[in-house]
């Protein structure tokens, strides 16, 4: 399996880092080695002073497929959560300076946490809220009728450069308000009001 991630999704978001608006979605991947596994602390990085959270919807695909059109688009996933592509903001901003890839401060062990997949009510998918919640106070509020590219359009679009297997998982952007961890920081995420995951920083 692969973890396709979107940038800049949501224009607030974009705003907050001072970049500008897509006209195409930002794509950048991260290995399986990613993966947080369920239950157990995230081990704050030796290579960043910077770890912050983005927390954001993600699709898991149910069927093989590439070059899909749009209008089929929706039949390639059907189940949800939400996750938190953690970065190394600090290390991000030096590898964009320079006009580098973003792996190192993007791609890291345990940079990907995934919450409880639920099955998608299809009816729902552009009138559903998520969270963050750091420490119990909510720190971001997504809503999915903000996306900048749709759905439908990023599972189209990544398809036409990788092919999309079942098992694969998109990260479909960050809504604003992404900030610091700090060891012992306890992370919630939530997706319309339902608790999918909560991890906690070492
Ligand atoms: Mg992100």
């Amino acid at each position: 399996m692969k973890i396709i991630c979107i940038g800049r999704n949501y224009a607030e978001h974009a705003k907050e880092l001072n970049n500008p608006l897509p006209t195409e979605p930002v794509i950048f991947l991260k290995p399986k080695s990613a993966l947080a596994r369920p239950g157990l602390p995230i081990h704050y990085p030796e290579f960043t002073d910077n770890l912050q959270y983005e927390c954001e919807v993600v699709l898991r695909i149910s069927k093989n497929g590439r070059q899909i059109p749009q209008k089929y688009a929706r039949q390639y996933f059907d189940h949800w959560t939400v996750g938190i592509d953690f970065t190394a903001r600090d290390l991000q901003n030096r590898l964009k300076e320079q006009g580098l890839p973003w792996e190192m401060a993007k791609a890291f062990d345990d940079s990907a946490v995934v919450g409880n997949f639920v099955p998608i009510d299809h009816n729902t998918l552009y009138s559903s809220s998520f969270s963050l919640s750091l420490n119990h106070e909510t720190v971001q509020r997504g809503h999915t009728s903000d996306l900048i590219f749709s759905f439908e359009q990023l599972v189209s679009y990544i398809s036409k450069f990788f092919t999309l297997q079942i098992g694969d998982l998109v990260f479909t952007g960050t809504p604003k308000g992404v900030g610091p961890v700090l060891p012992y920081d306890v992370l919630e995420g939530y997706l319309n009001h339902e608790k999918m995951f909560q991890v906690e920083m070492r």
